[in-house]
């Protein structure tokens, strides 16, 4: 008989994921603003200075934030992903062959459709 995730570890997968996924979107609103307001400022500098002697660290500082702004965005669309997966059933069941996956690489990545075994063997 193959196991199945309980309703109650599922909730647990769920509220954990939910958690996840508020403190994303509110960094990623943060992150945005931070963002904005240094495109705003870079147009200004074009202008009057445009050999600042700051402006390479600035350069680098947005860079890391548009770095950021891809990386979280990406991960939030994994989490809804995720919700998506529990809602219709198919969540932390590898798809190819059928078992529970690991709960440690549930909480690492929650939207894997895939269990270690299999994803390491290219299945
Ligand atoms: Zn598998």
């Amino acid at each position: 008989m193959v196991e199945k995730w309980s309703e109650k570890e599922l909730h647990k997968f769920r509220t954990m994921i939910d958690g996840k996924r508020v403190k994303v979107t509110e960094e990623l609103k943060d992150v945005r603003e931070r963002a904005e307001g240094f495109s705003t400022g870079d147009s200004v500098n074009a202008i009057y200075s445009s050999h600042m002697a700051d402006a390479g660290s600035d350069q680098q500082e947005r860079e890391k934030l548009f770095y950021f702004l891809k990386r979280e965005t990406e991960y939030l669309q994994y989490l809804e992903r995720a919700i998506e997966m529990l809602d219709d059933g198919t969540f932390g069941i590898c798809k190819t062959c059928d078992e529970k996956i690991a709960e440690e690489r549930l909480n690492e990545v929650p939207h894997t459709s895939q269990c270690f075994n299999c994803k390491t063997a290219g299945k």
